[in-house]
């Protein structure tokens, strides 16, 4: 028998709740019934995005609505600031470059945060910058960008908008939308939402519904307008992933029952667990100074190959963590602490590592890790 224990940052391990509610007969997406859900739905995306204005939800991966905020927010010719300092920020100015729309890359270091102060010089030296791209949580190197400080300091511009890609931020961090002034907010399924790949969702503020109004790059699918009509109905534009939406109720009400701060709390107890336990082993963390708290990146000790510890966790004790990105490979491996996961998870992943870092020879000192990590999680207790 092989037990697997998926601790990947996307997809996130889902609830036997949440699997069930999806497994019953499918309804008809143009039926009442599922007027009635996703009414539901649409007011628990709006308390969890701490937003007014409502929240599209689509068919589609996370990148689906990244691409619709581009192309639905920008016009040709149009200049913007992409923050680069992992995969997913690369994938911004990608985004961009596909729709003609002129890219200025503020490249930072892989497991740094942008300095806040380096945007606010950009746009005070040239403020026709129509919008700043960013991630909340870069997934490929477990930094969290200073979101609030950030929209500080674009709330000083009419004319500049903040598109923030919280994929996988949404859910473990608090991101009050209205209150911060986040412009545009992006989030997928297959992370905190507990849910399989295969919805998104984006919010997006009255100031960015206006830079929609004027936008002309060309769009289909993932037209806002389209959609925002369509949803006002309780309808979509298109046929919608019905039996995810129906799981995507049921994680939302999951997500209620816990209330937000309680939400947030428990990542941020899991999170620092992960983090203190690697590096009571010996081990350097990738981001020690603007961690995500919905995955750690753990670097590989020297003389331990990352590619092979992360594949060793799996064959050796089913552990599926996942591991570095373009030059990180084989350099760092990622434990994920995002959505279902509880205490003795942590306690799993990390006694894991303990038990194959011997194996592979690393000079570990067994349930040095595990114990840090337990005093963490009674803390408050
Ligand atoms: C998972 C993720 C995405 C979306 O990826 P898809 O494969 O399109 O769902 C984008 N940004 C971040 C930060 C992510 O973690």
């Amino acid at each position: 028998m092989e037990k697997k224990y998926l601790f990947s940052p996307g997809p996130t391990p889902i609830p036997s709740e949440v699997l069930l509610a999806m497994a019953r007969p499918i309804i008809h997406h143009r039926d009442p019934a599922y007027e009635e859900l996703f009414a539901q739905v649409r007011e628990d995306l709006k308390w969890l995005f701490q937003t007014k204005n409502d929240v599209l939800l689509f068919a589609s991966s996370g990148t689906g609505p990244m691409d619709g905020a581009v192309s639905n927010l920008l016009s040709k010719g149009d200049k913007v600031l992409v923050i680069s300092g992992g995969k997913f920020g690369e994938r911004w100015a990608e985004i961009c470059e596909a729709y003609s729309v002129k890219v200025k890359n503020i490249e930072v270091t892989w497991g740094k945060a942008v300095d806040p102060n380096v945007i606010a010089n950009e746009l005070e030296k040239d403020p026709s910058f129509k919008a700043v791209f960013v991630q909340a949580s870069e997934t490929s190197t477990g930094v969290a960008h200073p979101i609030k400080e950030l929209c500080d300091i674009v709330k000083r511009y009419d004319n500049t908008i903040i598109v923030v890609d919280a994929i996988s931020a949404l859910g473990v961090m608090d991101l009050p939308m209205d209150k911060w002034g986040i412009d545009v907010m992006v989030s997928g399924s297959q992370k905190a939402f507990m849910l399989p790949p295969g919805l998104a969702m984006i919010g997006l503020s009255d100031k960015a519904w206006k830079f929609v109004e004027k936008s002309d790059l060309p769009k289909y699918y993932f037209d806002f307008k389209k959609e925002l009509n369509n949803e006002k109905k309780n309808q979509n534009a298109f046929t919608p992933a019905i039996s995810l939406v129906v799981g995507l109720k049921e994680s939302l009400s999951m997500m209620k029952k816990e209330g937000l701060e309680n939400l947030f709390a428990r990542h941020a107890k899991l999170a620092k667990a992960t983090r203190e336990a690697a590096k009571a082993l010996g081990l350097e963390l990738l981001a020690p100074d603007s961690p995500s708290n919905a995955l750690t990146a753990i670097k590989a000790p020297d003389g331990i190959d990352g590619a092979k510890l992360k594949k060793n966790l799996e064959a050796h004790y089913g552990i599926i963590a996942a591991g570095g990105q373009a030059h990180l490979k084989g350099k760092i491996i990622r434990i994920a602490h995002i959505g279902y996961f509880g205490p003795l998870d942590i306690i799993m992943a990390i006694s894991a590592l303990e038990m194959e870092l011997k194996r592979m020879g690393y000079p570990v000192e067994l349930g040095k890790g595990v114990k840090i990590a337990e005093e963490i999680l009674l803390e408050g207790e």
